[in-house]
């Protein structure tokens, strides 16, 4: 799953959606291939991805329906554009938006409610490592949302997103990622939804998402810089 961020244009887009289609067709494989873009460019993403093997996702929504909510976009807006993914609690909404683990919840129930997967993230910073709180951390953090009820918590994908690792360059080991990848499997699973799928973030390319993927609780990556070259996120996702 690539993440754009606050990246793209209508030409840049093109292009690297025409590599992506060119390269992946439009039989579906084994596994999901999802790119989030900012919201002006869900409509071209509809347009040109509608009968290709890529699917895609906004990286925000409201938790509100409708009404007074100005610069706000709701999860049936996101179905108008067929969006079947989005983020919720990207660290960089949390750190830099305050988004508080209530609004996490809140967002990732509208999602639902709308049939839209809720990709909700979680991870660390750097000193809450170095002190040894990663599992407080994210069981903090995933808290509210393993009290949903489990036919709904089975619908909705977990990425582990160490906060240090993102953007950072400096991605998780395998080992590390997968110490914490097994502690989230085992809350949900104490929850009856031991199969949702698990992505890791931070830092993932070409060079390690190999490594990284043969780790038995890794269920794949949420990507950000390298989902913007078309070479890189391609060589992920056939990793
Ligand atoms: C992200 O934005 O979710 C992310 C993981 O970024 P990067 O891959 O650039 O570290």
């Amino acid at each position: 799953m690539g993440n754009w961020k606050m990246n793209g244009s209508l030409a840049s887009n093109q292009q690297l959606l025409e590599q992506l289609i060119a390269s992946l067709g439009s039989a579906h494989s084994h596994s999901d291939v999802v790119v989030c873009a900012p919201y002006p460019y869900l409509a071209q993403l509809q347009q040109m991805l509608a009968n290709s093997a890529v699917e895609w996702g906004a990286q925000n929504l409201s938790a509100e329906p409708q009404g007074a909510f100005t610069g706000e976009v709701s999860a049936q807006m996101l179905n108008d554009f067929a969006c079947k993914w989005v983020l919720v609690g990207h660290s960089e909404r949390r750190a830099l938006y305050g988004e508080t683990d209530a609004d996490v919840l809140a967002k990732t129930q509208a999602a639902l409610d709308a049939g839209i997967t809720p990709v909700v993230c979680v991870g660390e910073t750097e000193s809450e490592q170095a002190a040894g709180q990663t599992e407080n951390v994210i069981l903090q953090q995933l808290q509210s949302i393993l009290k949903l009820d489990s036919a709904l918590l089975s619908r909705i994908v977990v990425a582990y997103e160490p906060v240090w690792a993102i953007g950072t360059g400096k991605s998780a080991t395998p080992e590390q990622a997968q110490a914490v990848h097994a502690y989230i499997r085992q809350l949900l699973a104490q929850h009856n939804a031991p199969k949702v799928r698990i992505l890791y973030g931070g830092s993932v390319n070409a060079a390690n998402a190999a490594d990284l993927f043969l780790m038995p609780d890794i269920d794949g990556a949420l990507v950000g810089g390298a989902s913007l070259q078309a070479a890189d996120f391609l060589s992920i996702a056939a990793a």
